[in-house]
């Protein structure tokens, strides 16, 4: 199946999620990933403002605070995404696409973000993602030099077997869904800066 099909039937399902099952099953889906031990190890991590019942990230962001990380959101810059630490919920406003972004100046460089959290319209089990259809990720992402775990967070019904997959898509080092959390084996789950 081509990729836009499969983006408009899971963009449908995941539309039609009942709000209360949407919460409490992200609750799930965090739980299990700060419960990695890449999410552990990791000092930045890379996270995303959810839209569309994309999984929610609120919970991510408390325990990654409380455990003193740096949090930093994308902004769309152009083609491209600028990661921004965000200490607070107040330091985001409406950006492209209706997504809450940074507001504010503290950039930081793709390249020192340990542990990138994903979204996703669909992923499969060897760590392919389906995105929107622009690509934002795979040019952030691709041939980052020494780059941190990529991590796709997304729920169940999302994780597919196969997916088609083109030759500028990044791969995940991890997915992470309410039921499992998939280590795809492309490379140590933490990278050695770290360990
Ligand atoms: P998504 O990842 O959002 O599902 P696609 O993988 O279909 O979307 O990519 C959408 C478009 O983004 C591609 O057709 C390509 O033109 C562009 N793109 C992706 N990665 C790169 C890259 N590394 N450099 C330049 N363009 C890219
Ligand atoms: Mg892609």
């Amino acid at each position: 199946m081509p990729k836009h099909s499969i983006r408009e039937n899971m963009l449908a399902t995941r539309k039609h999620m009942a709000a209360a099952t949407c919460l409490s099953t992200s609750l799930r889906a965090q739980e299990r990933l700060v419960l990695t031990d890449s999410f552990r190890a990791a000092r930045t991590i890379g996270l995303y403002s959810p839209v569309m019942n994309e999984v929610f990230t609120e919970m991510i962001f408390e325990v990654a605070c409380r455990d003193n990380k740096v949090v930093v959101y994308p902004r769309v810059l152009g083609g491209d995404l600028q990661f921004v630490h965000v200490q607070n919920k107040h330091e985001m406003g409406k950006g492209a696409f209706g997504i809450l972004e940074p507001t504010g100046q503290d950039i930081c460089p793709a390249s020192a973000v340990d542990f990138f959290i994903i979204p996703g319209v669909a992923f499969d089990v060897s760590g392919h993602r389906l995105g929107y259809g622009k690509g934002f990720y795979d040019r952030a992402l691709h041939g980052l030099p020494d780059r941190g775990v990529l991590a796709g967070l997304c729920f169940d019904f999302q994780l597919l077997p196969q997916l088609p997959v083109e030759e500028h898509d990044v791969q995940m080092d991890l997915i992470v869904t309410e039921r499992r959390a998939i280590d795809t084996g492309k490379r140590s789950a933490v990278r050695h800066s770290f360990t």
